[in-house]
């Protein structure tokens, strides 16, 4: 059983390479921010949890830490798990370590590694399907009809954190307390994959992850 860890800054791909790697390893794909989007939405969250998403900072390591473990628990992760934006710190990153050797879990960390310019790009025009979820970006893979879903006609909507003010705070957040997990991972046993994030179609990088996870 491996802990898939999907690392890499705001906008390097996490979301989309997750669901890519879904279909090639056959485990779920957990991300933590659409897990707590759902809640916020649900009212199972404080306001103050919304507010700090909104604002692209991060929510309490407590409360990321109960809802993956939770989800962790189902038995659909019981063979493995994809994780995407978790851990974000290190009191997070150390809690996943602890989980994962009390059960004799393997993590591997993949690293995307993309070009600040083409974050930029990627965040300022990315726009997703509220029905199907589907992700499009208005320059990189716009939509067939001007905004709406190929697959389901639903008038595509921007994340409320996707504004200019939200990315350079979540960028700054990624600097501050999320790059110096990839410290932690590179001076502990976790297998680590530097992978370069910015080539397209996302396809070749998804390829280019599922072989080499299946080498090892
Ligand atoms: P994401 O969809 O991964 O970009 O996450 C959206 C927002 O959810 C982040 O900007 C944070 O406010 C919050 N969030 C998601 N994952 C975490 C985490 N592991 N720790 C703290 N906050 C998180």
């Amino acid at each position: 059983m491996k802990a898939i860890v999907l690392f890499g800054s705001p906008g390097s791909g996490k979301g989309t390479q997750a669901k890519l790697l879904t279909g090639c390893l056959g485990v779920p794909h957990i991300s933590t921010g659409d897990m707590l989007r759902e809640r916020v939405l649900q009212g199972a969250e404080l306001a103050q949890t919304a507010t700090a998403m909104q604002s692209g900072l991060l929510v309490s390591d407590e409360l990321v830490n109960g809802i993956v473990e939770e989800r962790l628990a189902r038995p659909d992760a019981a063979e493995g798990f994809i994780l995407d934006g978790y851990p974000r710190t290190l009191p997070q990153a150390r809690h996943l370590r602890a989980w994962s050797e009390d059960r004799g879990v393997r993590e591997v960390v993949i690293h995307l590694v993309v070009d600040y310019n083409i974050v930029i790009a990627r965040l300022t025009g990315r726009r997703q399907c509220p029905r199907c979820g589907t992700l499009y970006n208005l320059v990189l893979k716009p939509p067939q009809r001007d905004n709406l879903c190929d697959l389901d006609g639903q008038t595509l909507t921007a994340r409320n954190d996707d504004n200019e003010q939200a990315i350079e705070e979540r960028l700054d957040t990624y600097e501050r307390e999320t790059s110096p997990v990839l410290e932690y991972y590179r001076t502990t046993p976790a297998a680590m994959l530097d992978v370069d994030g910015s080539q397209e179609p996302p396809e070749r990088v998804s390829e280019q992850i599922c072989l080499s996870l299946k080498n090892r």
